[in-house]
């Protein structure tokens, strides 16, 4: 073991250091630094910087949430998908230069497969990603682009995986093809991958193990005063395999995706939400989740079972207590899809023309891309809960949150191929304080 001092400043010159700790690193955690810095003052600027012998790391900025009570406006980005090989990271620098208060990533922070044909931007190193050895070398790999490293050193992150930091639409402990992989391989694969995220990600708590379980705890709630609160959801550690068909992007309906057992979430922590769904001080509710929740129908009564369309029943209980009058301006964020949309949450699955109860932002990919969108495409006449649609394009969402509304901006990249490229405001949506659903 060896020690890293960490130093956090009230000025970008690190000038006035308010902590100066040392940290102790080990080889068992990939010589990581977790450092909680406490008693910082609530809803302001800091910035840190980490060293080592001679070196010294770039500084990074952070902003702590407004006190309890404080009703202060609010910038928030939000991401997912960053295939390396299929674009570069023009969005992540676009975000750096917002300077958000906060930025939230919703998984497929990495993907797990071997190097890809010549077309490619840029090559994974290795081979699938299976052991700790293959994930660690992964993450370095992705963490060493300097537009992914800007928007760290830009704002505080929170931040919970998708399937592909683990395995291609695996579901608590079933992996994508069970056929080719043992329960107790992929058991050790998952400890693996949660193991390296943990290691290489600004995330708290460590990875559990427990006989052959694992589990890295990121779901939680996160207030930034009066104005937001954060229900951060982990919908792949605890759900229940995919029903009905694997069929991709759609598969034919089956009473099995309406099953009231079927569990995205898991019990414990659909418990955990429970009375948090019930009550809040925010005046914007915000859940941050993986995949798609407003029911997207494709052509011949099809849905997509690894969305919330495969787990109908718990989602309808959500949609409940989202419902209630009482609860205040619900948002949904999800990622996974690539492709970028906003939906009106409609009060009747059935109807999708009927009153929303909550809006659904779906971020466009910062980089993977969308070869199902023409599928997405023939679907949208029946879709009309849908309010935008950001075709095959890269990007994310900028949110900005206040006293009369919230304001979403699609930023969209011209040319994923250029880490250069322009990145420009394809929509605004917004949604109205006290109202449902996007304003028109
Ligand atoms: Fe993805
Ligand atoms: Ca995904």
């Amino acid at each position: 073991e060896t020690q890293v001092r960490g130093r956090v400043g009230r000025d970008e010159a690190m000038r006035d250091a308010v902590v100066d700790a040392r940290v102790t690193v080990t080889a068992e955690e990939g010589h990581s630094v977790h450092y909680v810095a406490e008693q910082l003052a609530p809803g302001r600027d800091y910035w840190y910087q980490f060293y080592y012998g001679e070196e010294a790391s770039p500084v990074g900025r952070t902003r702590t949430a407004p006190a309890r009570g404080d009703d202060v406006p609010l910038r928030m980005a939000f991401a997912s998908c960053q295939h390396l090989e299929t674009g570069h990271y023009a969005a992540f620098r676009d975000m750096a230069e917002q300077r958000p208060d906060l930025i939230i990533h919703l998984g497929d922070y990495i993907y797990e497969y071997g190097p890809g044909g010549a077309d490619r931007v840029r090559q994974h190193q290795g081979a699938e990603t299976r052991t700790l050895w293959d994930y660690r070398t992964r993450y370095a790999q992705y963490r060493l682009d300097p537009h992914l490293q800007s928007a760290h050193a830009a704002a505080p992150w929170l931040m919970v995986p998708d399937d592909h930091e683990v395995d291609n639409n695996w579901a608590g402990y079933t992996p994508e093809d069970p056929d080719r992989q043992t329960d107790l391989e992929f058991r050790v694969r998952r400890w693996a991958a949660l193991k390296a995220y943990y290691e290489h990600m600004p995330v708290e708590r460590p990875p559990q193990l427990s006989g052959l379980n694992s589990e890295l705890r990121l779901y939680d709630s996160y207030s930034f005063g009066r104005q937001l609160r954060v229900l951060l959801m982990d919908t792949r550690q605890y759900r229940d395999d995919q029903v009905c068909s694997q069929a991709f992007p759609s598969a034919p309906h089956c009473e099995a995706r309406l099953d009231p057992r079927l569990n995205k979430l898991g019990s414990a922590q659909e418990q955990f939400f429970q009375p948090l769904l019930s009550s809040s001080e925010a005046r914007w509710n915000v859940l941050a989740q993986q995949t798609w929740f407003t029911s997207f129908r494709y052509p011949g009564n099809e849905y997509n079972m690894d969305q919330w369309d495969g787990y109908g029943a718990q989602r309808q209980r959500i949609k409940e207590k989202l419902a209630a009058p009482e609860f205040s301006n619900p948002v949904v964020l999800s990622g996974d899809w690539h492709c970028g949309a906003a939906m009106n949450v409609p009060r009747d699955e059935t109807d999708p023309q009927s009153e929303p109860i909550a809006a659904e932002l779906a971020t466009a990919s910062i980089s993977s891309e969308c070869p199902w969108s023409a599928a997405v495409a023939r679907a949208l006449p029946e879709n009309p809960q849908l309010q935008y649609w950001s075709d095959n394009r890269r990007g994310y969402v900028l949110c900005e949150f206040s006293a009369e509304r919230m304001q979403a901006d699609y930023r969209l990249v011209d040319s994923p191929r250029d880490p250069a490229s322009a990145v420009a405001v394809d929509r605004r949506l917004e949604v109205t304080a006290g109202r449902r659903g996007f304003a028109s």
